[in-house]
């Protein structure tokens, strides 16, 4: 007897038409008709039935603050940097934890059960590191959160950098950020990795750092991340986030910088939404598009995870929680149309996204944690598609999240009285 059995799910890796029971809050079968009683039934009909998705890149101290206290009026980076400056002293503990709750609801309701946050750590009263210390331990049951310790201001540029940094890790924030090429010098940013690394090393932590997120092909700080994760030996625990100044980096550089980074074993966060909307604004026409080489880093065996970054804040006004929107704009902004392009690009808001975050008992594998979503969509290419409702968002085997299909009614004379917007009109090679 089961708790829970979902019928006929489609999987990410194209399995189609099979059963998964869920006992005691985790996967215990896997197949064809299962003849097995369960306390609860969902029929998942040929639907997409996936791990959640996990964003490995955001900033939910900032998320839903649009507006506060006035708008991004030239929509650039450095503007955003700035309108977070004015924000930061009006911030309050209270208002910090109501809107990361808001924000955390909406995650739950896309099936974004995994996320892991930057904490804003420049302004030492730490009241954002307070804040979502409290939030991760609210949401616990439900959104598995992760927070970076990350010197927004600089480690070295702004005043109390150093200090509050480590002041944020004491109060229990589990990862160490960075920004290099934000610090005054080249000379500054590199010494940072190397404190940053050392930091890590010490005290047993995971890196994420905010890397070359500019334009500049000589922003060349991930060499030196690399470089100091394997003189740590911290090889697998460090990402580089961003990584933008290498869309315009030399073609021979990058072939010796990749296989660098491949031995350091980094994992690599493009956040395709911002990055295609932030950078590039020096050029006037081409414009680059300001996203790393995903195609050529996952060829070299790198893992590639995307972010979703902002959320309604000083750098970005749109997003909505949704990890498909972020695949979707990645298709098209890395030029991965393929149908094995497709599934790489889900998987990097899956599977690669939990192996960045260090996930334990995440997948599809019998004993994996029962984490399911049951997506409006046959398949993956169709659920990057589409971006479909999440019919079911289940946690620990419970059903956390329901959505109804989108269904639209027509009233046309002779034609449909509806049509399910995800399989009621695909051409004859994608019918099942
Ligand atoms: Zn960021």
């Amino acid at each position: 007897m089961f708790d829970l059995i979902i019928r006929n799910a489609n999987l990410p890796d194209g399995r189609e038409g099979l059963d998964i029971g869920v006992s005691s809050g985790k996967i215990a079968a896997i197949g064809k008709s299962i003849v097995v009683a369960a306390g609860e039934e969902i029929d998942a009909t040929g639907r997409l039935v996936s791990p959640p998705f996990c964003d490995p890149h955001f900033h939910m101290d900032a998320t839903l603050s649009l507006g506060l206290p006035r708008m991004n009026v030239s929509g650039t980076l450095l503007e955003g940097i700035a309108l977070w400056g004015e924000l930061r002293p009006l911030l309050t503990k209270e208002a910090l934890v109501e809107r990361a709750l808001r924000y955390c609801d909406l995650a739950v309701t896309q099936g974004l059960l995994y996320i892991r946050s930057h904490v804003d750590t420049s302004d030492p009263r730490l009241v954002t590191a307070e804040a979502l210390l409290e939030v991760k331990e609210k949401v616990a049951p439900y959104i598995e959160l992760q927070l970076v310790a990350f010197p927004q201001d600089g480690y070295y540029r702004a005043p109390d950098g150093v200090s509050s940094l480590d002041r944020a890790l004491d109060m229990g924030i589990g990862i160490v950020g960075g920004i290099p090429h934000f610090e005054r010098t080249m000379e500054d940013g590199a010494r940072s990795v190397e404190a940053l690394c050392r930091i890590a090393a010490d005290r047993g932590l995971p890196v994420d750092m905010h890397c070359d997120e500019t334009d500049d092909p000589m922003s060349r700080h991930i060499e030196t991340l690399a470089a100091q994760t394997v003189r740590f030996g911290l090889q697998g625990r460090v990402a580089g986030s961003h990584l933008t100044s290498m869309h315009s980096m030399d073609n021979y550089y990058v072939s010796k910088l990749i296989p660098l980074m491949a031995e350091a074993e980094i994992n690599v966060i493009p956040n395709p939404l911002i990055n295609i909307m932030l950078q590039g604004r020096h050029d006037s026409y081409p414009k680059r598009r300001g996203m790393t080489r995903v195609r050529e880093l996952m060829a070299a065996g790198l893992n590639v995870s995307f972010g979703h970054d902002c959320v309604m804040d000083p750098w970005y006004s749109m997003g909505s929680g949704d990890m498909l929107e972020v695949g979707h704009m990645a298709i098209h902004v890395a030029q991965m149309a393929g149908i094995d392009d497709k599934r790489r690009i889900f998987d990097a808001i899956t599977v690669n996204s939990a192996k960045t975050m260090g996930l334990e008992g995440y997948g599809l594998d019998i004993g994996c944690k029962a984490d399911l979503i049951v997506l409006q969509a046959a398949d993956v290419t169709e659920a990057l598609r589409l971006k479909p409702n999440r019919l079911f968002v289940i946690k620990a085997g419970k059903v956390v999240a329901r959505t109804a299909p989108r269904v639209g009614e027509l009233f046309l004379a002779g034609r449909p009285a509806s049509i399910d917007t995800g399989r009621d009109y695909v051409p004859p090679v994608l019918q099942r």
